[in-house]
């Protein structure tokens, strides 16, 4: 695959990388405003990507809602799936080449082995406390001698084989030092999805990379991912941008933003006649 030749200087470039399952919310907006401040402080690019391979989930109407709610708020990108770009394709739907040579790069490393459990198969082998700060519970590695043998005629993913035992460290924008251990803080994870879809963190660490992202901004949910992501980054010879976590956005309640919280949506926001200067108020 031909990949677009580097940017002289390496100028700072950013990206908002939304995933259209949903209307963008007050949470979503607050850590966008973050990554476009940075690119702005920079000198820097911000780039639109459209993360939409949760075919699943999204809908075609969230993503023109998308824009919509992005322009409305103040957004302003020099690339993205409906202006174009030199990296275009941006829409993660159209850009499987990518991930599928990733997948075979990862495969012929020996990065990577086929799983056939289910979520339930996983619940039931677990014997490992559940970490702290992340949602995943630690794979207890069933999977890790599978032979081609046993996977014949099965469904099975993908899963990229952690380095027990390591610390993954790096310096975010925000938070510092953080130091993640292999095997402790996170297992074994999903790179391809037994529906054929790449998972999350091979696209995400696929295109930051392809798209020359110098720096990620994004929220601190995503920090254990970061680690994830950076084994990837380094099985595949890439090399990782700097990244920035900002703090979530919580309600009343202390409860995270999600996409449940509609009355936070940017569209019922608006209706309710709030303009995008007031909901920026104090940030
Ligand atoms: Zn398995």
């Amino acid at each position: 695959m031909d990949s677009p030749s580097p940017i002289a200087g390496s100028k700072y470039r950013g990206r908002l990388a939304p995933s259209p399952t949903g209307y963008l919310h007050l949470g979503h907006a607050r850590t966008f405003w973050v990554a476009q401040s940075r690119a702005r402080a920079h000198g820097g690019e911000l780039i639109l990507r459209n993360d939409d391979l949760d075919s699943t989930r999204f809908k075609m109407e969230f993503v023109d809602a998308m824009l919509e709610d992005l322009r409305w708020f103040g957004f302003a990108w020099s690339e993205g799936p409906d202006v174009g770009g030199r990296f275009a394709p941006y829409n993660q739907s159209e850009r499987m080449s990518f991930y599928r040579a990733a997948l075979e790069k990862l495969r012929a490393g020996g990065f990577i082995y086929p799983c056939t459990c289910s979520r339930k198969d996983i619940q039931a082998a677990i014997t490992a406390p559940h970490p702290e700060n992340d949602e995943e519970p630690i794979y207890p590695g069933t999977c890790r001698e599978n032979r081609k043998s046993e996977i014949a005629n099965r469904k099975f993913s993908w899963r990229f084989r952690v380095p027990d035992g390591e610390t993954i460290s790096f310096a975010d924008g925000n938070f510092g030092e953080q130091k993640l251990v292999a095997g402790r803080d996170f297992g074994d994870f999903v790179v391809w999805r037994h529906d054929d879809v790449p998972a999350y963190q091979l696209s995400c660490a696929v295109d930051d990379a392809a798209m020359q992202i110098t720096e990620v901004v994004r929220g601190a949910d995503l920090l254990v991912s970061t680690a994830r992501q950076i084994l990837l980054f380094r099985a595949l010879g890439l090399t990782p941008p700097k990244f920035f976590h900002c703090d979530l956005m919580r309600d009343e309640r202390g409860e995270r933003l999600a996409k449940r919280h509609d009355a936070l949506s940017l569209r019922t926001l608006r209706a309710r006649g709030l303009s995008a200067e007031n909901l920026r108020v104090g940030w």
